[in-house]
């Protein structure tokens, strides 16, 4: 059982890391969805470009994708619904696969879930039943990894704004993010993510606008490289 914690959801923090040292340095466009694994010690960083995108993405052990991450145990963890700089995210059988290092955003969301064609039908009618999801980038990239619909579960929503009511409802807000805000996680263990850059066109997920995303990506050696003092000439 992890101890609890207090998250500051004040807690913005920059990071010292330059795209010049990393190992993959990617733009996303909206409808698309990325994967891969950052190895132990290594780090990824998600870029809302141009502001107000909601970023989907999943995490896995990547030595066994079934101890998978857990909103239920990364909340209770740290006894707030919300992340930032700060937050662990913790998988189903409890272990730490990343850590949220840095962000400039503030509040990232684990409750709102991932946006899908059955969801979508519900919730806005059945003129968007063929409309592109975040499901159905996760259900492809699940496929690369050698995984099925049985492996989507709990995903966070990056830069989404989905505050829970007093009474206890879910509500898709006007996004608190802007152009250039960021995300960076440490991976803990060798983590497999799958990104999803949300399509979604009817809640203000995206401002009603979906746009691209950057991903940067680097290996534990540049990590390291940050907090060791660099040689005297
Ligand atoms: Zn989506």
């Amino acid at each position: 059982m992890s101890a609890r914690w207090e998250a500051d959801v004040d807690a913005l923090a920059q990071s010292a890391l330059e795209p010049a040292s990393a190992v993959e340095d990617v733009v996303l466009p909206p409808g698309d969805g990325w994967s891969a694994v950052v190895a132990a010690g290594g780090r990824l960083r998600i870029v809302d470009v141009d502001g107000k995108q909601g970023v989907d993405a999943l995490f896995y052990d990547a030595d066994e994708v079934t101890n998978r991450y857990s909103n239920t145990e990364t909340v209770i963890a740290q006894g707030e619904t919300y992340l930032t700089t700060g937050s662990r995210l913790l998988t189903v059988n409890g272990d730490e696969l990343m850590v949220i290092v840095a962000d400039t955003c503030g509040r990232h969301d684990t409750m709102g879930g991932a946006c899908a064609q059955e969801t979508n039908v519900v919730r806005y009618g059945t003129h968007t039943r063929h409309e592109h999801t975040c499901r159905n980038v996760f259900l492809a990239l699940a496929a690369k990894h050698d995984m099925t619909v049985r492996d989507l579960t709990h995903n966070i929503n990056f830069f989404t704004n989905v505050p829970i009511t007093p009474e206890g409802k879910l509500s898709f807000e006007e996004g608190i993010s802007a152009p250039g805000k960021y995300v960076e996680l440490q991976a803990t263990r060798d983590t497999l993510v799958l990104i999803s850059n949300c399509p979604q066109l009817n809640n203000p997920c995206n401002d009603f606008n979906p746009t691209p995303i950057r991903i940067v990506r680097w290996d534990r050696a540049a990590v390291d490289a940050l907090d060791t003092p660099a040689p005297v000439a």
